[in-house]
């Protein structure tokens, strides 16, 4: 656990040793870590910072399956709709396509930037800058792609789409006959990948290693 730092000692610690709680805000001077612990604030149990091992190398293994997911939960479909006679096959693709061709120009382009390209964003944005820590290259370009990524974290929007094709199928089963495609799969998957990754990528190692405060966060 952190110490707490006491209002009238705060002033005397310089800044990179002083850390605050993103849940209650609570001032505290920073623990030094061994490998595998990680800090908890004493106030309110969130986790400020871990040290896990191997954070590079476990990352880019996450990272790869998910690009590698990517296509087929996209580009596979999601569900095989029967309806008086007619079989679709519908895929995230489809779906953008769709709306589009159906008048909804304006929905069809926030589905496609928050379900397709601003996920694939997010991915490469992670691979290059691992990649620029692992292979010790270009990190000041690393940092400028990690500081991307912050910002469009908050525009994927894929358990959003999950949630809306859930609710789509248990509405059309009454209806129509639905049977689930092998995109859903990959799609939960990669879903799953992605939160794996927020775990494992720990933003405290991976700003130190692109600032090269930590010569072995790549380890
Ligand atoms: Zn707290």
């Amino acid at each position: 656990m952190a110490d707490p730092v006491d209002a009238p000692g705060l002033s005397d610690l310089p800044l990179e040793d002083v850390v605050a709680c993103h849940e209650c805000d609570l001032l505290m001077r920073k623990p030094p870590l061994a490998r595998g612990e990680k800090a908890i604030c004493p106030r309110c149990g969130y986790e400020l910072y871990a040290h896990r091992h191997n954070v590079v190398r476990r990352s880019l293994a996450l990272v790869i399956t998910a690009l590698l997911l990517y296509v087929p939960a996209n580009f596979l479909p999601i569900m095989q709709l029967n309806l008086l006679g007619q079989t679709s096959h519908d895929t995230v693709w489809t779906g953008v396509v769709g709306l589009f061709n159906s008048g909804m120009q304006g929905v069809a382009v926030v589905v496609f930037l928050c379900s397709m390209a601003i996920p694939l964003l997010k991915l490469l944005c992670q691979l290059a800058v691992l990649l620029s820590i692992r292979l010790d290259i270009g990190r000041n370009y690393g940092l400028l792609l990690y500081r991307i990524y912050h910002h469009l974290r908050d525009w994927g929007m894929l358990e959003v789409y999950l949630m809306g094709v859930l609710v789509a199928i248990v509405k059309l089963v009454d209806m129509a006959s639905v049977s689930l495609g092998l995109g859903l799969a990959c799609f939960i998957s990669l879903l799953l990948i992605q939160a794996w990754l927020e775990v494992v990528m720990s933003p405290h190692q991976i700003w130190q290693a692109l600032s090269g405060e930590d010569a072995h966060a790549g380890d």
